[in-house]
């Protein structure tokens, strides 16, 4: 007997051959996916389980996995406008500084991830100043998180020093080593912000718990030209100098590359988490991505925090990943939609070595799956799942979010936490935002 089984709908598998089941039927027990298929065509060879979801037109897919976020800078959004990245951090920083605190960051966090949540995210990779107050909000909510220690080598956030970060990504790694839901990362922030000896440190870390390494990289021409002032060598290179470049290494960004580093990139099989959204509302420039995916090194898909591209939504992430390089190079069959899916679900998985537990609708693998309506109007008649899905899905089309078994989405609403109260306490900390830039 099943603890679930959802029968009907079509099942978009995001497995290697992209398989798609219409009048599918998956079967869970306990936090896996034991059964994958199509519904018997006698009722009566209907599987037993404890609880049967009946469904309709709706397409079920893997839960989506955001490569690049600041969950808990929500707090923040529309609060810097109008910016190039270096001046714009120049506030950000600031404003974080008056404001975060752990307390102040476990609220951004459920803010941050709960948007995530309720577009259909299961899993992100974050970046942020407590790690575990993110890892926290996430467990809160019922979500599996990859995040870790940070590096920045100036008096950030908590006035923390080079020797209290590092005991910090140790302690995180040490402590999540081994859970299914928190996946230990170390991110410095970027070679602009690290020293080579610290980024160093970061990597030593990551190698000893194996670890996600994951840091901002090329992501403007500022940045890139910075580097080879200072270190004579561009930021990829620098960071293959320093041996940080590897399979291990997600890089965010990565919109100003030469020849020369996309061969690094695909040498030494790092990651690309492409943020298109940030990317261009910063100004930051339109990353290579269809030159990377021929080139078949791993790109997948984040959002960046929501005082960047003030939006979390993985959906327009997608839709921007497929057609600005289709705009971009004047070539409409470039970056397929199949190939947007594969970023944000199997690929993204591979990405934090996480291949056979999580990114596709498999047996065997855990039950991280998401229920997306096409009974509106911009779904109606629906030919292909995988275009809509790329190309018209709302994330408010998201009604049921289920990770690992567990419902944490319901009727498109958060199931684990009250996110009312959770507002609330949001609410009061608008007025000291505002006047944290004065
Ligand atoms: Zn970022």
């Amino acid at each position: 007997m099943y603890d679930l089984l959802f029968v009907g709908g079509t099942l978009v598998t995001g497995n290697k051959n992209q398989n798609i089941i219409s009048n599918g039927i998956l079967g869970v027990s306990g936090s896996k996916i034991k059964l994958i298929g199509e519904v018997p065509k006698d009722i009566d060879d209907l599987p037993q389980a404890k609880k049967i979801v009946e469904l309709n037109s709706e397409i079920v897919m893997p839960g989506i996995i955001n490569t690049h976020c600041h969950a808990a800078d929500s707090l923040f959004r529309g609060l810097v406008e109008n910016m190039s990245l270096e001046d714009w951090l120049q506030d950000v920083w600031k404003a974080e500084k008056a404001i975060l605190t752990p307390e102040t960051t476990l609220l951004g966090s459920y803010l941050g991830l709960a948007e995530n949540l309720l577009a259909g995210v299961t899993t992100v990779v974050d970046m942020f100043w407590y790690p575990f107050e993110t890892a926290q909000a996430s467990i809160d909510l019922g979500m599996r998180i990859c995040t870790g220690g940070i590096f920045i080598d100036f008096p950030g956030v908590g006035d923390r020093t080079h020797d209290q970060y590092t005991y910090e990504a140790s302690d995180f790694c040490s402590k999540f080593q081994n859970s299914e839901i928190v996946f230990p990362a170390v991110m410095p922030h970027a070679t602009y912000t690290v020293k080579p000896e610290h980024l160093k440190d970061a990597k030593k870390i990551a190698d000893d718990y194996n670890a996600v390494f994951s840091t901002h990289a090329a992501e403007t021409r500022f940045e890139q030209n910075d580097i080879k002032e200072r270190y004579g060598r561009s930021v990829i290179r620098h960071l293959a100098h320093l041996k940080i470049l590897d399979e291990k290494a997600i890089l965010a960004h990565c919109v100003h590359l030469d020849d020369y580093e996309i061969d690094l990139l695909k040498e030494r099989r790092s990651i690309i988490a492409h943020n298109p959204l940030s990317n261009l509302k910063l100004g930051s420039g339109i990353a290579p991505i269809s030159n990377l995916l021929e080139r078949k090194i791993n790109v997948t898909v984040g959002t960046d925090g929501a005082i960047s591209g003030n939006d979390l939504d993985m959906w327009l992430s997608m839709r921007l990943a497929a057609t600005l390089p289709k705009g971009d190079l004047m070539k409409p069959d470039i970056v397929t939609a199949e190939e947007v899916i594969g970023m944000v679900s199997l690929n993204a998985a591979e990405a934090l070595g996480k291949a056979n537990e999580i990114g596709s609708l498999e047996v065997g693998k855990q039950a991280d799956l998401i229920i997306i309506s096409t009974e509106s109007i911009h779904a109606v008649p629906l030919f292909d799942p995988i275009t809509h899905l790329v190309y018209s899905t709302a994330k408010s089309d998201v009604k049921q979010v289920f990770v690992g078994g567990r419902q944490c989405v319901k009727d498109g609403a958060i199931v684990n936490i009250n996110m009312d109260d959770i507002l609330s306490e949001v609410r009061k900390l608008r007025d000291p935002i505002l006047k944290s830039l004065e």
